[in-house]
């Protein structure tokens, strides 16, 4: 089925100039000097820390012992991916450990009510043909999701390697042995041959760093650690019964307040929405999946889809293409492509191209903005929830029931942008715009430490490479890597994540191809018998060389945008090596046709390969 070009307004009916002379003026409203410090970690003292696990009961176990091939930090997606290809890779011996109780990652910390994923789940789920799973809807729930998670690490034959509700608190590099160290919470002592860690983007909760909060009295918790013992329901049935009787306060307007606020408006007495920015939210059709179309699917269809959404989402759409995903990712290719086929296709210059493609873009926010006029009856709270910011500024959200929620007479929107923030708190409530508000519970959907310092987002206290050479210092004016996936002097360590390397509108297509290429260099490293693998300064000069020369200019467009982990809170440039996102210019392809010459050269060319599997352990 092809889906049709939006019908946004047309050209004539939005003032460009003038736009962004609003948006600047949006942006310039909440822009906050201290940046990213803005925010705290959760630490205990105020909400319960981001190691306590809600959902599940930390069994007792006794501290281990071991030695194996290969660690993996993590069992979302990335240590998921990474632990599926190193099976494939013919490596069984290694462990992953999480602080979690399963395997999902943010799937499994976050059990808010309402949770969906807002990517098309026949591409967001990762290796469906390989498990012959069909997701039930186009936007599955977390717990289809986390479900999932659990179910490939059974079928590929790794789930019982996991060490779970354990937090890896030491990783030293131990030259006697060629090992890592391995230290965990739990008392665990491994050693390991190769680690890779794969701690995930939205891992570390952050709270905002609002003055007094240690004062309120009531109830508060982060959004990944939704508490339904308080809230009444569960995470199957999320009826929060416990609230009839509650004032609730959320703070945040992002992805995940937009899924939970409509839950709040239906069973709290009183619900108030702080919003510093708003979201932009289009419509969210969702339809079970149709039988028919999953039996008429070919082989390699996955990887069609996928390369079909990575076009939409950050590419173009080229002569021919049909829209596959048909949403909100993909609408500004659509109409794109839609205009240029009218035109006959014409040779563009990239300027010529992103000067058409702004327009579109432009039309696509306005055609947002207006939805929130028909849906929301109160015309100031409607003004208040408009977007007024490029699209891709912030994550473009989606969802039927969210501005609807504005129109219950329990449900009050805070707008606290003109003091960029919640002012204060008090032992009752918060203080916004001079006027206290008192409440029973606050909710903190105030997202994930993405950006900020290595320290606090992988949250392992210690990381030393040779002579003891700590891996944040090494890294304190950004990474520098070989591949994006490893760097000079902490030899066998690997990482996962978005560092210095292609770019993927699909994270676990991203997650599932790095996993590839760091199981490769293991494999060949073992297979060699020289065990301890690591990139020569030299090679890792002329990579970083490579891929800065290479890289996306971010640079205007971040500063453009409004403040969020996007663009390092409106940090400007300062930490720009550690923005989210640094891509590789020539595009997703170009990257994998580097790695893939580089690996079927077969020389490991730029890595030094020392050790000998024979040699001692000397524990
Ligand atoms: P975000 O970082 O996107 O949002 C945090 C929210 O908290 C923002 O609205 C922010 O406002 C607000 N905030 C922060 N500090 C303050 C303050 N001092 N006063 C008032 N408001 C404040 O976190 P989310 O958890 O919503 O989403 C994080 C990411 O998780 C998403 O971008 C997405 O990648 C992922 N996600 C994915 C989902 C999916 O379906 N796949 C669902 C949910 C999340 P401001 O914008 O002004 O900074």
């Amino acid at each position: 089925m092809t889906c049709l070009p939006s019908r946004t307004p047309s050209a004539d009916e939005i003032d460009i100039p003038a736009l962004k002379a609003r948006y600047a003026h949006e942006r310039d409203k909440r822009t906050r000097s201290e940046g990213q410090e803005q925010y705290a970690r959760p630490t205990g003292d105020v909400v319960e820390d981001y190691v306590t696990d809600p959902h599940q009961p930390v069994t007792p176990r006794d501290a281990i012992t071991e030695d194996t091939d290969v660690v993996v930090l993590g069992a979302g997606w990335s240590g998921i991916m990474a632990a599926y290809q190193l099976v494939k890779q013919g490596i069984t011996d290694f462990r992953v450990v999480d602080t979690a109780g399963d395997f999902g990652g943010v799937w499994y910390w976050n059990r808010y009510p309402g949770i969906q994923c807002d990517n098309e789940s026949y591409i967001y789920l990762p290796l469906l043909e390989e498990t012959g799973f069909m997701p039930s809807r186009k936007f599955a729930d977390g717990r289809e999701i986390q479900g999932y998670a659990r179910a490939i690490a059974d079928k590929f034959g790794f789930a019982d390697k996991a060490l779970f509700h354990t937090q890896t608190n030491g990783l030293r590099w131990d030259a006697e042995i060629d090992r890592w160290r391995v230290s965990t919470n739990r008392g665990d002592e491994i050693r390991a041959r190769f680690v890779i860690i794969a701690s995930g983007v939205l891992n570390m909760p952050k709270l905002p760093g609002i003055p007094g909060i240690e004062k309120f009295k009531g109830k508060m918790f982060h959004s990944a650690r939704w508490d339904y013992d308080y809230s009444g329901g569960s995470y199957e049935n999320p009826v929060l019964d416990k609230l009839a009787d509650k004032r609730v306060a959320i703070v945040g307007t992002g992805a995940t307040a937009i899924q939970i606020v409509p839950y709040l408006g239906r069973y709290a007495k009183q619900a108030y929405v702080v919003q510093r920015t708003p979201s932009s939210v289009d419509e969210r059709p969702n339809p079970p999946t149709d039988p028919d179309w999953a039996k008429s699917l070919q082989p390699g269809w996955q990887n069609t889809r996928q390369i079909n959404f990575h076009r939409a989402a950050m590419e173009a759409f080229h002569p021919g293409d049909e829209d596959l995903i048909c949403d909100i990712w993909t609408e500004i290719s659509r109409n794109l492509a839609a205009e240029f086929a009218e035109e006959g296709w014409p040779a563009l210059t990239p300027e010529q191209f992103m000067a058409k493609r702004d327009v579109v873009e432009f039309r696509v926010m306005e055609r947002l903005r207006r939805r929130v006029d028909d849906l929301v009856e109160d015309p100031a709270t409607a003004e208040a929830l408009k977007p007024y910011y490029r699209f891709l500024c912030k994550r473009p959200l989606s969802s039927d029931e969210y501005y609807p929620t504005f129109n219950r007479p329990n449900v009050e929107l805070v707008d606290v942008s003109l003091t960029k923030g919640v002012e204060a708190m008090t032992e009752k409530g918060f203080i916004a715009n001079g006027k206290e508000y008192e409440v029973d519970c606050m909710i903190f959907a105030s997202g994930f430490e993405v950006t900020s310092d290595l320290e606090r987002r992988w949250g392992i206290d210690t990381i030393e490479g040779r002579d003891g050479a700590s891996i944040y210092d090494h890294w304190r004016d950004g990474p520098r890597t070989f591949h994006g996936v490893m760097t000079a002097g902490f030899p066998n360590q690997f990482y996962m994540g978005y560092i210095q390397g292609g770019l993927n509108a699909s994270v676990t297509e991203q997650n599932g191809r790095q996993g590839y290429h760091i199981a490769h260099i293991i494999a060949e490293a073992l297979k060699r018998g020289t065990p301890v693998v690591e990139p020569t300064q030299t090679a890792m000069d002329a990579y970083v060389t490579h891929f800065e020369g290479n890289e996306i200019d971010m640079s205007a467009f971040s500063r453009e945008c409004t403040p969020s982990y996007f663009n390092n809170e409106g940090e400007g440039e300062g930490k720009a090596k550690w923005r989210l996102f640094r891509a590789y210019a020539p595009g997703w392809d170009a990257f994998q046709t580097l790695l893939t010459t580089w690996r079927e050269k077969g020389d490991l060319e730029g890595l030094s390969l020392t050790g000998s599997s024979a040699k001692s352990l000397g524990r």
